[in-house]
Protein backbone atom coordinates (compact mmCIF):
# COMPACT_ATOMS: atom_id res chain seq x y z
CA UNK A 1 0.00 0.00 0.00
CA UNK A 2 1.01 3.53 -0.80
CA UNK A 3 -0.09 5.86 2.18
CA UNK A 4 0.30 9.49 1.74
CA UNK A 5 0.44 12.09 4.52
CA UNK A 6 -0.25 15.19 4.01
CA UNK A 7 -1.55 18.35 5.70
CA UNK A 8 -3.05 21.92 4.18
CA UNK A 9 -0.26 24.03 6.49
CA UNK A 10 2.71 23.43 7.82
CA UNK A 11 3.18 22.73 11.77
CA UNK A 12 0.76 20.61 12.36
CA UNK A 13 2.46 17.36 12.87
CA UNK A 14 2.48 15.81 9.51
CA UNK A 15 6.08 14.21 10.33
CA UNK A 16 4.91 13.42 13.42
CA UNK A 17 2.62 11.09 11.76
CA UNK A 18 4.91 9.84 9.57
CA UNK A 19 7.33 9.33 11.70
CA UNK A 20 5.70 7.84 14.41
CA UNK A 21 3.68 5.10 12.19
CA UNK A 22 6.78 4.31 10.69
CA UNK A 23 8.36 3.37 13.86
CA UNK A 24 5.09 1.29 14.61
CA UNK A 25 5.05 -0.69 11.50
CA UNK A 26 8.40 -1.55 11.49
CA UNK A 27 9.38 -2.98 8.26
CA UNK A 28 8.41 0.06 5.68
CA UNK A 29 10.12 2.54 3.26
CA UNK A 30 9.30 6.47 4.40
CA UNK A 31 10.02 8.66 1.51
CA UNK A 32 10.31 12.20 2.60
CA UNK A 33 8.99 14.43 -0.19
CA UNK A 34 9.16 17.65 1.60
CA UNK A 35 12.07 18.54 -0.56
CA UNK A 36 12.34 21.96 0.38
CA UNK A 37 12.14 21.19 3.86
CA UNK A 38 12.99 16.94 4.67
CA UNK A 39 13.25 16.28 8.57
CA UNK A 40 12.39 13.26 8.60
CA UNK A 41 15.95 12.14 8.92
CA UNK A 42 16.40 14.14 11.86
CA UNK A 43 13.69 12.03 13.74
CA UNK A 44 14.91 8.68 12.17
CA UNK A 45 18.71 8.66 12.34
CA UNK A 46 18.94 6.78 9.02
CA UNK A 47 23.13 5.49 8.57
CA UNK A 48 23.32 7.02 4.91
CA UNK A 49 23.97 4.30 2.19
CA UNK A 50 23.91 6.81 -0.95
CA UNK A 51 22.51 9.41 -2.89
CA UNK A 52 22.78 11.29 -5.88
CA UNK A 53 21.93 14.70 -7.87
CA UNK A 54 19.02 15.60 -9.81
CA UNK A 55 19.20 17.25 -12.79
CA UNK A 56 16.73 18.71 -15.24
CA UNK A 57 17.36 20.01 -18.75
CA UNK A 58 17.23 24.17 -19.67
CA UNK A 59 17.13 25.82 -22.70
CA UNK A 60 20.61 27.35 -23.86
CA UNK A 61 20.20 29.71 -26.97
CA UNK A 62 23.30 29.92 -29.81
CA UNK A 63 22.46 33.35 -30.33
CA UNK A 64 24.01 33.41 -33.63
CA UNK A 65 21.63 31.37 -34.58
CA UNK A 66 18.91 33.32 -33.17
CA UNK A 67 16.81 35.95 -35.36
CA UNK A 68 14.90 36.84 -32.18
CA UNK A 69 11.77 36.13 -33.94
CA UNK A 70 9.98 35.09 -30.33
CA UNK A 71 8.37 31.67 -31.37
CA UNK A 72 10.00 30.33 -28.55
CA UNK A 73 8.65 33.50 -25.49
CA UNK A 74 5.36 32.97 -27.20
CA UNK A 75 5.26 29.28 -26.73
CA UNK A 76 6.47 29.12 -23.28
CA UNK A 77 4.01 28.83 -20.52
CA UNK A 78 5.95 29.30 -17.65
CA UNK A 79 7.19 33.02 -18.97
CA UNK A 80 11.02 31.56 -18.75
CA UNK A 81 11.99 32.98 -21.96
CA UNK A 82 12.31 37.01 -22.80
CA UNK A 83 12.56 38.30 -26.69
CA UNK A 84 12.95 41.68 -27.32
CA UNK A 85 14.59 43.70 -30.43
CA UNK A 86 18.05 42.10 -30.38
CA UNK A 87 17.71 40.28 -27.11
CA UNK A 88 16.84 36.78 -25.79
CA UNK A 89 17.10 36.34 -22.19
CA UNK A 90 16.43 32.67 -20.69
CA UNK A 91 15.15 32.73 -17.30
CA UNK A 92 16.04 28.84 -16.12
CA UNK A 93 14.60 29.08 -12.58
CA UNK A 94 11.43 29.11 -14.38
CA UNK A 95 12.14 26.99 -16.70
CA UNK A 96 9.49 23.42 -16.55
CA UNK A 97 11.65 21.33 -18.69
CA UNK A 98 9.45 20.66 -20.98
CA UNK A 99 11.40 20.91 -24.07
CA UNK A 100 8.77 22.89 -26.35
CA UNK A 101 10.75 26.05 -26.92
CA UNK A 102 13.72 24.20 -28.37
CA UNK A 103 11.02 22.23 -30.76
CA UNK A 104 9.28 25.34 -32.08
CA UNK A 105 12.91 27.33 -32.91
CA UNK A 106 12.64 27.10 -37.01
CA UNK A 107 16.70 27.85 -36.37
CA UNK A 108 17.57 24.88 -34.33
CA UNK A 109 18.77 28.21 -32.17
CA UNK A 110 17.90 26.54 -29.05
CA UNK A 111 19.78 23.26 -27.33
CA UNK A 112 19.14 22.12 -24.04
CA UNK A 113 21.68 21.48 -21.16
CA UNK A 114 21.57 19.74 -17.60
CA UNK A 115 21.40 21.52 -14.36
CA UNK A 116 21.25 20.37 -10.65
CA UNK A 117 18.53 21.36 -9.12
CA UNK A 118 18.62 19.50 -5.51
CA UNK A 119 20.15 15.88 -3.94
CA UNK A 120 18.37 12.65 -3.70
CA UNK A 121 19.71 10.67 -0.66
CA UNK A 122 18.90 7.37 1.00
CA UNK A 123 19.69 5.14 4.25
CA UNK A 124 18.40 2.65 6.38
CA UNK A 125 17.46 2.65 10.49
CA UNK A 126 16.28 -0.49 11.89
CA UNK A 127 13.63 -1.16 9.29
CA UNK A 128 12.86 1.39 7.31
CA UNK A 129 14.32 2.64 4.82
CA UNK A 130 14.37 6.58 4.13
CA UNK A 131 14.73 8.10 1.13
CA UNK A 132 14.78 11.74 1.03
CA UNK A 133 15.02 14.62 -1.36
CA UNK A 134 16.92 18.12 -1.19
CA UNK A 135 16.08 20.89 -3.23
CA UNK A 136 18.76 23.25 -4.06
CA UNK A 137 18.64 26.71 -2.15
CA UNK A 138 16.98 29.39 -4.74
CA UNK A 139 15.51 26.33 -6.82
CA UNK A 140 11.93 27.41 -6.99
CA UNK A 141 10.53 24.09 -8.78
CA UNK A 142 10.52 20.55 -6.15
CA UNK A 143 8.58 18.78 -8.62
CA UNK A 144 11.49 16.66 -9.93
CA UNK A 145 13.66 16.36 -7.08
CA UNK A 146 10.26 14.90 -5.51
CA UNK A 147 9.92 12.83 -8.81
CA UNK A 148 13.67 11.50 -8.20
CA UNK A 149 12.49 10.45 -4.27
CA UNK A 150 9.86 8.50 -5.84
CA UNK A 151 11.61 7.13 -8.63
CA UNK A 152 13.13 4.80 -5.71
CA UNK A 153 9.85 3.55 -4.39
CA UNK A 154 9.71 -0.05 -3.44
CA UNK A 155 5.84 -0.75 -5.02
CA UNK A 156 3.81 -3.72 -3.85
CA UNK A 157 5.64 -3.22 0.01
CA UNK A 158 4.18 -0.19 2.66
CA UNK A 159 5.48 2.82 1.61
CA UNK A 160 4.81 6.19 3.63
CA UNK A 161 4.96 9.35 1.66
CA UNK A 162 5.47 12.49 4.12
CA UNK A 163 4.16 15.04 1.20
CA UNK A 164 5.36 19.22 1.45
CA UNK A 165 2.46 21.38 3.56
CA UNK A 166 0.19 22.89 1.92
CA UNK A 167 -2.51 22.40 -1.10
CA UNK A 168 -0.19 23.00 -4.29
CA UNK A 169 1.75 21.42 -7.01
CA UNK A 170 4.43 19.56 -4.43
CA UNK A 171 1.60 17.92 -2.52
CA UNK A 172 -0.12 16.44 -5.81
CA UNK A 173 3.45 15.48 -7.27
CA UNK A 174 4.15 14.06 -3.96
CA UNK A 175 0.38 12.49 -3.29
CA UNK A 176 -0.03 11.47 -6.41
CA UNK A 177 -0.27 7.43 -7.09
CA UNK A 178 -1.27 6.98 -2.94
CA UNK A 179 -4.13 4.33 -1.66
CA UNK A 180 -4.76 6.50 0.69
CA UNK A 181 -4.10 10.08 1.68
CA UNK A 182 -3.93 10.98 5.51
CA UNK A 183 -4.29 14.66 6.11
CA UNK A 184 -3.00 15.43 9.70
CA UNK A 185 -4.87 18.99 11.05
CA UNK A 186 -5.24 20.46 14.35
CA UNK A 187 -8.50 21.50 15.94
CA UNK A 188 -8.68 25.28 15.16
CA UNK A 189 -9.81 27.64 12.68
CA UNK A 190 -6.99 27.75 10.65
CA UNK A 191 -6.39 24.17 10.67
CA UNK A 192 -10.33 23.77 9.30
CA UNK A 193 -9.52 26.76 6.92
CA UNK A 194 -6.64 24.82 5.54
CA UNK A 195 -8.16 21.26 5.78
CA UNK A 196 -10.67 22.11 3.48
CA UNK A 197 -8.84 23.37 0.80
CA UNK A 198 -6.57 19.86 0.84
CA UNK A 199 -8.94 17.86 1.03
CA UNK A 200 -10.55 19.69 -2.15
CA UNK A 201 -7.43 19.22 -3.86
CA UNK A 202 -7.14 15.27 -2.62
CA UNK A 203 -10.81 14.69 -3.57
CA UNK A 204 -10.48 15.84 -7.46
CA UNK A 205 -7.11 13.13 -7.31
CA UNK A 206 -9.93 10.60 -6.89
CA UNK A 207 -7.93 9.33 -3.61
CA UNK A 208 -9.68 8.17 -0.28
CA UNK A 209 -8.65 10.80 2.77
CA UNK A 210 -9.18 10.51 6.52
CA UNK A 211 -7.82 12.49 9.39
CA UNK A 212 -5.74 12.78 11.82
CA UNK A 213 -6.28 15.42 14.63
CA UNK A 214 -2.88 16.51 16.20
CA UNK A 215 -3.03 18.63 19.78
CA UNK A 216 -6.73 17.68 19.98
CA UNK A 217 -8.38 19.52 22.97
CA UNK A 218 -7.10 22.90 22.24
CA UNK A 219 -9.29 24.98 19.74
CA UNK A 220 -12.99 24.21 19.12
CA UNK A 221 -15.13 21.80 17.42
CA UNK A 222 -15.16 22.97 14.19
CA UNK A 223 -12.72 20.11 12.24
CA UNK A 224 -15.00 17.01 13.67
CA UNK A 225 -17.79 18.86 12.46
CA UNK A 226 -16.71 19.37 9.07
CA UNK A 227 -15.53 16.00 8.97
CA UNK A 228 -18.89 14.81 10.03
CA UNK A 229 -20.75 16.86 7.35
CA UNK A 230 -18.54 15.32 4.49
CA UNK A 231 -18.39 11.95 5.84
CA UNK A 232 -14.23 11.88 6.55
CA UNK A 233 -13.11 9.53 9.09
CA UNK A 234 -11.32 10.61 12.13
CA UNK A 235 -8.94 7.92 12.51
CA UNK A 236 -6.62 9.04 15.47
CA UNK A 237 -6.48 11.96 17.98
CA UNK A 238 -3.13 12.90 19.43
CA UNK A 239 -4.06 14.93 22.76
CA UNK A 240 -1.94 17.96 23.39
CA UNK A 241 0.84 16.57 25.45
CA UNK A 242 4.02 18.09 26.70
CA UNK A 243 5.87 14.96 26.57
CA UNK A 244 5.30 14.53 23.34
CA UNK A 245 6.72 18.17 21.99
CA UNK A 246 9.66 17.56 24.42
CA UNK A 247 10.57 14.00 22.61
CA UNK A 248 9.65 15.52 19.15
CA UNK A 249 12.59 18.70 20.08
CA UNK A 250 15.73 15.61 21.46
CA UNK A 251 14.60 13.92 17.76
CA UNK A 252 12.87 10.88 19.12
CA UNK A 253 9.64 9.30 18.02
CA UNK A 254 7.52 9.45 20.60
CA UNK A 255 6.25 6.07 20.12
CA UNK A 256 10.27 5.35 20.86
CA UNK A 257 9.55 6.13 24.89
CA UNK A 258 5.55 6.01 24.94
CA UNK A 259 5.09 1.99 23.59
CA UNK A 260 1.47 2.75 24.11
CA UNK A 261 1.32 4.75 21.26
CA UNK A 262 2.49 2.13 19.16
CA UNK A 263 -0.67 0.34 19.32
CA UNK A 264 -2.69 3.58 18.31
CA UNK A 265 -0.28 3.59 15.26
CA UNK A 266 -0.71 0.01 14.39
CA UNK A 267 -4.43 0.26 14.98
CA UNK A 268 -4.75 3.91 12.64
CA UNK A 269 -2.80 1.53 9.96
CA UNK A 270 -5.23 -1.30 10.26
CA UNK A 271 -8.14 1.37 9.79
CA UNK A 272 -6.52 2.46 6.82
CA UNK A 273 -6.29 -0.77 4.96
CA UNK A 274 -10.23 -1.02 5.96
CA UNK A 275 -10.91 2.09 4.00
CA UNK A 276 -8.92 0.48 1.25
CA UNK A 277 -10.40 -2.47 1.16
CA UNK A 278 -8.16 -5.08 2.60
S1 LIG B 1 12.40 30.72 -31.69
FE1 LIG B 1 14.60 30.43 -32.06
S2 LIG B 1 15.10 32.03 -33.49
FE2 LIG B 1 13.16 32.60 -32.63
S3 LIG B 1 13.67 33.91 -30.86
FE3 LIG B 1 13.53 31.84 -30.09
S4 LIG B 1 15.60 31.02 -30.17
FE4 LIG B 1 15.55 32.83 -31.50
S1 LIG C 1 11.73 24.04 -21.90
FE1 LIG C 1 9.55 24.54 -21.79
S2 LIG C 1 9.34 25.58 -19.83
FE2 LIG C 1 11.51 25.60 -20.31
S3 LIG C 1 11.85 27.54 -21.33
FE3 LIG C 1 11.45 26.02 -22.94
S4 LIG C 1 9.24 26.15 -23.33
FE4 LIG C 1 9.65 27.18 -21.36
Amino acid sequence: MILSIASGKGGTGKTTVAVNLARSLGRVQLLDCDVEAPNDHLLIHPKEAGSKPVHIRVPRVLEERCNYCGKCSEFCNFNAIFVAQGKILIFSELCHSCGGCSKVCPRKAIVEEEKEVGRVRWGRSRDIELVWGELKVSEPVPGPVIEAVKDRMRRGETVIIDAAPGASCPVVDAVYGSDFCLLVTEPTPFGLHDLKMIVEVIKIMGIPVGVVVNRAGIGDRGVYDYCEKEGIPILLEIPFDRRIAELYSRGIPFVEEMPEWRERFLSLFEKIREEVGG
